[in-house]
């Protein structure tokens, strides 16, 4: 009898503790058009050349990235995503390893494959990059409408189409795009970033900004409001590979994972997420193979192999995954909500299971 007692007080002595190693915030990260071959083995020697990768100071590229192991390499190109999900947390998608992830949708392309990973399911209907709005609805705008989430959900994309991805005018929380309006401008006072977005000369139109402008929007933006489910879209890993330039691919790659690194070290430094905050970052599609590596889309073999990775609160701890059941790009959205203590696939039954078990709510 005294010994039950014991440890009823016992249990419910360590139970926050327990509790407190589960997720109340998660950040969903997908840099575009991203090879597992780069994650996995780091620069790749037949691009570093002006001819195979339209490299222009194959030198600098050489010093920077290439090293003679693939791991030196892949560390060298990741040092935060190795660090954090290869030590504490789980990457899928080493096909040499034995785990497969996959995108589902059969078109290789973004639009199909944000809708795929952001829903939980292909849809054939979203066919082509310049579609509509999103008919489907996202884990973001589920939750969003979910108790403890109202004002608490925000999405953030270098590239114009996440506006009509998440839907913006029916999502019901913050979807900021390209050079869209920036959030808390006032008027008659032009902070730095006002003036960047006012005055940059812009490469690719309107339509896609710099990752680094919106990473600092998002640095504010997190400092302001402290949202507990965060999506960030980096859009130059696809852009710089379409026009040849693999130089550009591992820069802006590289500097991704130090917008990783920085927001894990900025969300680790404030209380409200301490301890109690899951990171997923992965990618919308693959790429070709040889000469095919800066194009990827329906007729390009192989472009649906991809890669995921999760560390942080509830995350599995499996590190390189190896010979497992092949994943999917569809078990995102309820992997999003699963962390959080939300069941996605209870409500929605034809998505996708979620890479873990969804977690008792706090
Ligand atoms: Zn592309």
């Amino acid at each position: 009898m005294r010994e039950s007692f014991l440890v009823a007080v016992l249990v419910l002595a360590l139970l926050p503790s327990a509790l407190s190693a589960q997720s109340r915030n998660v950040v969903l990260i997908v840099s575009d058009g991203v090879r597992w071959q780069d994650i996995f083995t780091g620069a790749d020697s037949t691009y570093i050349t002006r001819t195979g990768g339209g490299a222009q100071d194959t030198a600098a590229l050489r010093r920077d990235f290439w090293r003679p192991t693939a791991d030196e390499r892949r560390r060298a190109l990741l040092p935060f995503l190795w660090a954090e999900a290869g030590g504490h947390g789980t990457i899928w998608g080493n096909r040499a390893l034995g785990s497969e992830a996959s995108v589902t949708n059969g078109l290789k392309f973004s639009y199909p494959g944000y809708n795929e990973l952001l829903t939980g399911a292909a849809d054939p209907r979203v066919n082509s990059n310049s579609y509509g709005p999103n008919p489907n609805v996202t884990v973001f705008e589920w939750l969003a409408r979910r108790p403890g989430f109202a004002g608490r959900v925000a999405a953030f994309g270098s590239w114009d189409a996440f506006d009509r991805i998440f839907n913006k005018n029916r999502a019901g929380f913050l979807v900021h795009s390209a050079f869209a309006p920036l959030p808390d401008a006032k008027a008659g006072i032009e902070r730095p970033i006002d003036r960047l977005y006012r005055t940059t000369t812009r490469p690719w139109d309107n339509t896609m900004s710099f990752d680094a402008f919106m990473m600092a929007v998002v640095v504010d933006y997190v400092k302001r409001h402290k949202p507990r489910v965060l999506y960030l879209g980096f859009g130059e890993t696809d852009e710089w590979a379409h026009e040849k330039r693999y130089d550009l691919v591992m820069r802006s790659l590289h500097d991704v994972d130090g917008y990783v690194a920085e927001l894990w070290r900025l969300m680790q430094s404030m209380p409200e997420y301490r301890g109690n905050t899951t990171f997923i970052v992965t990618t919308d599609h693959g790429r070709g193979d040889g000469a095919k590596w800066t194009d990827h889309g329906r007729d390009v073999d192989n472009a649906e192999h991809i890669w995921m990775a999760m560390f942080g609160a509830g995350a599995p701890k499996l590190g390189e995954v190896r010979n497992a059941e092949r994943v999917t790009q569809s078990q995102v959205a309820a992997t999003v909500a699963a962390v959080l203590g939300e069941d996605y696939r209870a409500a929605r039954p034809h998505v996708a299971a979620a890479l873990v078990p969804v977690r008792p709510r706090r």
